[in-house]
């Protein structure tokens, strides 16, 4: 049983951390993939990687960095601080073999809506080169990307500048997953066409989610990861129950629902993630 996106540095996790992981390992857990989205939680993913040997840590800047009011936000972020910031982001790939990935990266065009145009423009701008040189590290190092992409509903500019980015670099060879996907169900074409891989989580059980349960049933099983995006995205039951900190461990809620929903026994569902995560992240089969 693969976690494919957590955050375990965060503290509702990491203050914990140890029974998180007893807990997921009892129930069959074997490896989560613990995504950075900032300079000093790439420190923290590398450490925690140290004393538990189920956690794989990759190391990403986030484009949430670039959205004011988000908590990653960071005021004054420039290209000095971009180009600085990737550099050092090549020099801890190289320092750390044991990093699995690259990312969390991507692109957030969610509220950078609600910005002046001029300001939404530059913003957007500032995203898409710190994306382009994520995915230039990621080729240079031969990881796989995990990839954020949001956008406003209807309007589809975020994933058609990610495509268009993943194309144009390197002649589109680099390769990884789309994480809690919700966009659109003609970009999912085009994702799935590109090679990549496409991850869900609790979100597929909540009630209003039809939109995400159908791009599910869109992407075959050989394409498909589970994550939980913990400690964010409670599963529906445990929500209902009053659980606000969702932990790998509830993979199995969203696991039991996406094998119901695909019509395979739960089992032949890991069997498979497995293997793709294998495939991804060259562990876990
Ligand atoms: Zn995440």
């Amino acid at each position: 049983m693969i976690d494919a996106h957590a955050h375990l540095y965060l503290p509702e996790l990491a203050d914990d951390l140890d029974s998180v992981i007893e807990r997921f390992r009892s129930a069959g857990g074997t490896h989560i993939i613990n995504s950075a989205t900032d300079p000093s939680s790439i420190c923290e993913v590398i450490s925690q990687a140290h004393t538990h040997p189920e956690i794989l840590p990759t190391a990403g800047l986030h484009p949430e960095l670039l959205v004011p009011g988000c908590d990653l936000y960071c005021r004054g972020i420039d290209e000095v601080w971009i180009e600085t910031h990737l550099g050092q982001l090549r020099r801890t790939l190289s320092k750390y073999p044991q990093i699995v990935g690259v990312g969390e990266c991507g692109l957030d065009y969610y509220w950078v809506k609600h910005e002046r145009i001029s300001e939404r423009e530059r913003l957007f701008e500032l995203q898409r080169k710190l994306f382009a040189g994520c995915i230039e590290l990621a080729a240079e190092f031969d990881l796989p990307l995990v990839i954020h992409c949001r956008d406003e509903h209807g309007d589809k500019q975020a994933e058609a500048d990610a495509l268009k980015l993943l194309v144009e670099s390197n002649g589109g060879c680099v390769k990884g997953f789309f994480h809690s996907y919700t966009g659109s169900r003609s970009y999912l074409d085009d994702i799935l066409g590109l090679g990549f891989f496409v991850s869900f989580n609790g979100i597929v059980t909540y009630k209003n989610a039809d939109n995400v349960r159908d791009l599910l049933d869109a992407v075959p099983l050989e394409r498909l990861l589970l994550e939980t995006d913990a400690p964010f995205l409670v599963p529906n039951s445990l929500r209902a129950q009053g659980v606000k900190v969702c932990e790998s461990v509830f993979i199995t809620e969203t696991a039991e629902f996406v094998a119901k929903r695909k019509g395979v026994p739960v089992t032949r569902l890991w069997k498979q993630m497995h293997e793709n995560a294998c495939e991804v992240f060259g562990v876990g089969g």
